[in-house]
């Protein structure tokens, strides 16, 4: 029986991973879960998996949560704050899920990391804000990291095993790599008119065409700094430089990414846009289990077609993509802004064009030259001073 530990366990990943957990009870016990304040859903958790210990990031919330479960008789230890979280994470288990939304998912991964759990790395925003720091922590842990974030999930399905054993540090060029071929919907403007991107409202950003998933993510979909951020992820993940990678709009979501190879071979991995398939995926490596997804039927398909993006009516992807090139320091300016604006767009603080503005605003500040990419401390007080910077813009705006 594998202990399963999952951060975020409330959210749109959380819901698929509890799911698989469900359908494959002989072979996993969920024995821990956190999350941010939603006690009644963490409470629900608890009871149907029996789980030994729980964390809430908000103390209030976790008060709560702990009377209801004193109240109902159960034996399960309740954490609060942040160290709570990522005592949890960092307690030892045979398997993490790391699906806590954006920044505040960073410390809990290392935690889980650290611990020397195999880690099913969801949380893209840990990666793109730490790469080699990320890994660095794994080898000298020997914690073993699988991609869950379902593009990365389907390049790694689509690489040579020693690939996949060497996350972080592959040689795709003695792989036989030619390119890998990152693949992104396009969101629900893909065909809107250019002029009427400035009018887009949160409830409309918010109904994604292909998949179902937490907010945050589901606005990045639409901006394509997903797609961006995914790019900087597949950096890290794939040791790949930015000529490796070429991002290639597929409306239908069906094909999850490909790889094509030196010989003209292309290998892809296809599916039904469904996160319980890249979640197996990574808890059962290297085997395969049940996900509970229904197989596609291609009869059924229809067209798949491929587009090159428009970096016009995709600016925030563009951002990404330079900021990959541009270093470290960038790439967490670039995430903490893209939160900040996130968070104001869904507030209806902002338009829907001011969040690639507010990200270019913040980058354009520039990396103190002593920033060190391998230092933590630096990392979380860039992030902090990007989150300033961006709030600032904000209050201008107001
Ligand atoms: P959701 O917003 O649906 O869920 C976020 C989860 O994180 C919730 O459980 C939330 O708890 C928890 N959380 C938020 N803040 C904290 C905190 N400070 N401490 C502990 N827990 C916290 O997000 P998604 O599930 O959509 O996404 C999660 C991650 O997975 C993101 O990084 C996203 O990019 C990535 N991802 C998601 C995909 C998807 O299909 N949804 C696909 C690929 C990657 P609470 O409910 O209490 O607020």
């Amino acid at each position: 029986m594998e202990r399963v530990c999952l951060l975020g366990a409330t959210g749109s990943i959380g819901s698929s991973s509890l799911e698989v957990l469900r359908h494959n009870r002989e072979r996993y016990r969920l024995v821990s879960a956190c999350a941010g304040c939603n006690y009644q859903k963490l409470f629900e958790i608890i009871k149907e998996f029996n789980l030994e210990a729980a964390a809430l990031y908000d103390e209030e919330a976790a008060r709560q949560l702990r009377a209801l479960v004193k109240e109902a008789g159960l034996k399960c230890e309740v954490l609060s704050g942040q160290e709570g979280v990522c005592a949890l994470a960092g307690a030892p288990h045979d398997f993490t899920i790391a699906a806590i939304v954006g920044a505040a998912g960073l410390k809990p991964a290392l935690a889980a990391l650290n611990s020397g759990a195999r880690v099913g790395l969801a949380n893209k925003e840990a990666l793109v804000m730490t790469g080699q720091l990320f890994f660095a922590t794994a080898k000298a842990r020997q914690a073993q990291v699988l991609p869950i974030d379902s593009e990365h999930s389907a390049i790694f399905q689509c690489l040579t095993e020693r690939c996949q054993q060497e996350l972080g540090r592959c040689d795709l060029k003695a792989a036989g790599v030619n390119k890998i071929l990152l693949t992104g919907s396009g969101g629900p403007f893909r065909t809107l008119p250019l002029e009427e991107l400035a009018h887009v409202k949160a409830a409309q950003a918010l109904c994604h065409p292909t998949w179902s998933m937490g907010p945050k993510i589901t606005i990045d979909s639409a901006t394509m700094m997903n797609k961006g951020l995914e790019f900087i992820e597949a950096r890290f993940l794939f040791n790949a430089r930015a000529e490796d990678i070429e991002i290639v709009i597929h409306p239908q979501s069906v094909v999850h990414s490909m790889v094509s190879y030196q010989d003209g071979a292309v290998l892809a991995q296809l599916g039904r846009p469904d996160m319980k398939t890249p979640i197996a995926r990574a808890l059962a490596y290297p085997t395969r289990i049940n996900a509970a997804v229904e197989p596609l039927d291609f009869t059924k398909l229809g067209q798949l077609t491929f587009f090159h993006p428009d970096f016009q009516r995709y600016p925030c992807l563009k951002l990404a993509i330079e900021a990959s090139s541009a270093g470290q320091g960038q790439c967490v300016q670039l995430n903490a802004a893209n939160e900040c604006a996130v968070q104001a767009f869904l507030a209806g603080r902002i338009g829907y064009k001011r969040i690639s503005d507010l990200c270019a605003q913040v980058l354009d500040k520039g990396v103190p030259h002593d920033f060190d990419a391998h230092s933590l401390e630096d990392i979380f007080a860039l992030d902090a001073a990007a989150r300033r910077q961006a709030q600032a813009y904000l209050q201008e705006l107001a």
